[in-house]
């Protein structure tokens, strides 16, 4: 039986070695052959030479090279449509998730899991503000959607042969991938483990980067917001009506000394508000759809080089 390791790789040359050299020594401790499939994601750094190199010397090293940056999501999405193996364990290539848990992943497979999921204990070198978020993003995330989302499941996981195929059959363009995974369904078990900072190099995430990653959550698998923005307008307007039946009711009782230019601004920028904000709610959703409807390929390839091993096999 095979394992695929599948790696994608954004400017990390630095840790490449490093990574290359902790992978060999797992997979010369495991009895099972493996695949070692690095994804270039368009690195700029010298990367793919690197790992067209690593190749020449390690035959059970494959490389796909994306043509330009499509992000970390697509990158994976590559990689599982080029992946052999029997089953498929997702690494990230700067060592944050340590590649001696394989054989545990492996194990629990064995057990019929489909889906094998990493989850973080601790987040070394992590600020309190994005462990927060992201503790709160959950929170909210498994309020509005249909599937359960795991917690703190990052991408850090195997998947069996039949839930790659359940994955690589979903062509969204939006890929929000730990909702993919929860949404084919199979059986899944988590795998505490304690995540590491970076090796080297710097995160490509910042705080724009993850509220786009939280949108896409949320709208890829709820229309709850939509369903809000009605229920929002359907509040206000009986708000307003109430607002209106007072007014009446003082002015018939008290007459009118004309005050009102504070509520008014106040009920005006309120309304207002409200307003733009449903209409972001549509516009999230109109643009996703937009994206969608146009229907094109996920990723282009600028080289595919499988593993030398696989090659014979073929
Ligand atoms: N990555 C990628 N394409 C990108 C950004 C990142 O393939 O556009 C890869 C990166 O090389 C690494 C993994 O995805 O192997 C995780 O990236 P990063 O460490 O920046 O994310 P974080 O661990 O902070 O979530
Ligand atoms: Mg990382």
């Amino acid at each position: 039986m095979t394992v695929t390791v599948l790696i994608p790789v954004y400017n990390e040359v630095d840790g490449l070695a490093e990574c290359y050299r902790r992978l060999d020594a797992v997979a010369g401790n495991c009895a099972e052959n493996f695949e070692f499939l690095f994804v270039d994601d368009g690195s700029s750094d010298g990367s793919a030479q690197w790992l067209l190199e690593l190749r020449q010397r390690d035959a059970r090293v494959g490389l796909i090279e994306l043509s330009r940056n499509f992000g970390k999501e697509i990158a994976v999405s590559a990689g599982l449509d080029h992946a052999s193996g029997d089953v498929v364990m997702l690494l990230d290539a700067d060592l944050q998730d340590p590649p001696e848990l394989i054989p545990e992943f492996i194990a629990a497979w064995r057990e019929g899991y489909d889906i094998v999921y990493g989850q973080r204990l601790s987040r070394e070198g992590e600020t309190w503000l994005k462990i927060q978020t992201s503790h709160w993003y959950y929170r909210v995330i498994n309020v509005l959607s249909d599937v359960p989302i795991p917690a703190d499941a990052g991408d850090f996981r195997l998947l069996s042969r039949r839930a790659v195929e359940a994955v690589r059959a979903l062509r969204e363009k939006h890929r929000y991938m730990a909702g993919l995974y929860a949404w084919i369904g199979f059986p899944q078990k988590a795998l505490p483990y304690h995540r590491h900072p970076r090796h080297t190099g710097q995160s490509k995430w910042n705080y724009l980067r993850l509220w786009g990653l939280a949108l896409e959550g949320i709208t890829s698998f709820s229309t709850v917001p939509l369903k809000l923005a009605t229920l929002l307008g359907v509040v206000t307007a009986s708000a307003a009506f109430l607002y209106g039946v007072y007014f009446l009711l003082r002015t018939l009782l008290f007459g009118n000394p004309v005050p009102g230019y504070p509520s008014l601004i106040v009920v005006m920028l309120f309304l207002g508000g409200v307003q733009l904000i449903c209409l972001g709610i549509i516009g999230e959703y109109l643009g996703r759809t937009y994206v969608e409807s146009k229907q094109r390929q996920l990723y282009y390839l600028r080289g595919l080089h499988p593993s030398r091993e696989r090659q014979h096999d073929d």
